[in-house]
């Protein structure tokens, strides 16, 4: 049977399109181990070949799963065997840039980085950034409506969207490659697929928007006593007259305790013994000192660094994207959660509480994007805690929906997350999707049991 696959499908991608056992196990894997299992994998170059290619597999019952740059974080891209892959690496080119509309054509398989090099050429930006940018691609950003270090600014992929190509299924191809921001033709259909994780389709093209580049930032580090005075003092830099503040990322005193002992001796070192700290970014050097002098005086915040050069804005950095604390506590238990701001540190406070009562033990960690509530929490313990999950996701989920949060926040369901679906999910919400996927996918051939 494996065989008359590879005879159609390389008939459909020709010779170098189509690859088996060693050569699909010579890509890297990327963030799960198990994305390659299924040792098949199709590369196709265009739209018509992935059309003629879902036709033949929706006709067989060969079920399909499309993989980027494979960083995603809730295993959304596994495969198994008996599956095929399809890599959209050779679909990567920059259809047009409109510099005057303020758009962007280009291939799923383009990576963030590439695209946003490729329009900072023109002083414009993406509007959406997040640490896997020189890997992850548009189609997989569209497919798990990525959001990231900006979307308090610019909103997620979801937003930065204004057109999509789309092949179903059964090998119909949908073009909505709209290039404006308003366009009401009833149903917004392409939405249904931004963030539908490769369960109803392949993208293949997306028009998006851009937004004119802020230039470079001007970096802090800074440390606060609570949760709700960094969110005062975020409020406070966003709204100053003359200036913008670019970036929010938030993480507390345990994972920059242990993420500095990691990196050794640095300039850093003060800050491991202090509460939660906060990158800010922002456009002016002279603005964003005098705001945050005014801030020690007010005692909103407790100290700060504002990074002189390159090297003192990769060290900070660092703190917050080396996974530091994932080395320390491999078999912690991750958890992708969003809060309202108004609400954010008493969630944080209340957790804390919950955690600490169910087992002493449990010790929580986060990190995360501060302007929209997106907060990555860690839970980990000085032994493996993964068996404690169900308990411990009860948790965390605990009163979010009543104070108007949501238990994902922007790595999607995937597999890691389905039971959570179920459970947190409004029920006719829920029937809803289920019934979208039998409309659009019948046969289940697109990434079966994922997110559903
Ligand atoms: C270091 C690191 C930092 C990260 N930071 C962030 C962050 O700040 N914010 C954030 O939102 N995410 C973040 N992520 C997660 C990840 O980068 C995003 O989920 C990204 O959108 C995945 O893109 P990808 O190309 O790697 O997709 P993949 O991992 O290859 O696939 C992800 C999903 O998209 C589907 N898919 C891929 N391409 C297509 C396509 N063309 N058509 C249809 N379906 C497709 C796959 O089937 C799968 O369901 C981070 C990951 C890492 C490793």
């Amino acid at each position: 049977m494996v065989n008359k696959h590879i005879e159609r499908l390389t008939a459909i991608l020709g010779p170098g399109g189509v690859k088996i056992g060693a050569g699909v196990a010579a890509y890297d894997h990327g963030f799960d181990q198990t994305n390659l299992l299924a040792g098949l994998a199709a590369l196709p170059r265009d739209t018509t070949q992935i059309a003629e290619l879902l036709t033949y597999c929706n006709a067989v019952g060969l079920s399909v799963v499309p993989q980027g740059g494979r960083t995603g974080l809730s295993g959304a891209a596994s495969s198994s065997d008996g599956q095929l892959i399809l890599m959209m690496q050779a679909m990567s080119r920059i259809v047009a840039i409109d510099v005057v509309s303020q758009t962007a054509i280009v291939e799923a398989g383009c990576t963030l980085e590439a695209l946003e090099a490729a329009v900072r050429g023109h002083g414009l930006t993406c509007g959406i950034d997040l640490g896997a940018r020189g890997t992850a691609t548009i189609g997989g950003m569209i497919a798990t409506n990525a959001g990231g270090q900006e979307a308090f600014r610019f909103g997620p992929m979801r937003q930065r969207v204004l057109g999509l190509e789309v092949v179903l299924p059964d090998g119909r191809v949908m073009g909505d490659l709209t290039q404006v921001i308003k366009a009401n033709g009833g149903y917004d259909v392409k939405q249904l697929f931004i963030g539908s994780e490769g369960t109803l389709g392949i993208v293949t093209r997306a028009c998006l928007r851009l937004a004119p580049y802020d230039g470079e930032a001007t970096t802090a580090f800074v440390a606060i006593d609570s949760l709700d005075k960094a969110i005062g003092l975020f409020r406070r830099l966003e709204a100053l007259p003359n200036g913008r503040l670019l970036r929010a990322e938030v993480m507390n005193a345990r994972h920059v305790d242990v993420s500095v002992k990691d990196h050794g001796e640095t300039a850093l070192g003060r800050f491991s013994h202090q509460k939660e700290c906060v990158i800010f970014e922002f456009t002016d050097p002279t603005i964003l000192e005098e705001e945050l002098g005014r801030a020690l005086e007010d005692e909103l915040i407790a100290d700060a660094l504002i990074c002189k050069n390159e090297k003192e804005r990769a060290a900070v950095w660092k703190i917050r994207e080396d996974w530091a604390v994932d080395r320390a506590y491999p078999k912690g238990l991750w958890f992708d959660i969003s809060v309202p701001l108004a609400r954010l540190g008493q969630y944080v406070k209340g957790l804390s509480a919950r955690l600490k009562s169910h087992n002493p033990d449990f010790q929580l960690f986060f990190i995360g994007h501060m302007g929209d509530g997106n907060l990555h929490v860690t839970v980990n313990a000085e032994y493996p805690i993964t068996e404690h999950y169900k308990a411990v996701s009860k948790l965390v989920y605990e009163g979010l929906t009543e104070v108007g949060g949501f238990f994902s926040a922007e790595h999607g369901i995937g597999l890691e997350k389905r039971a959570a679906l179920a459970e947190q999910s409004d029920p006719v919400r829920l029937t809803l999707m289920q019934d979208i996927k039998r409309l659009i996918d019948p046969n289940s051939i697109m990434n079966p049991n994922k997110v559903l």
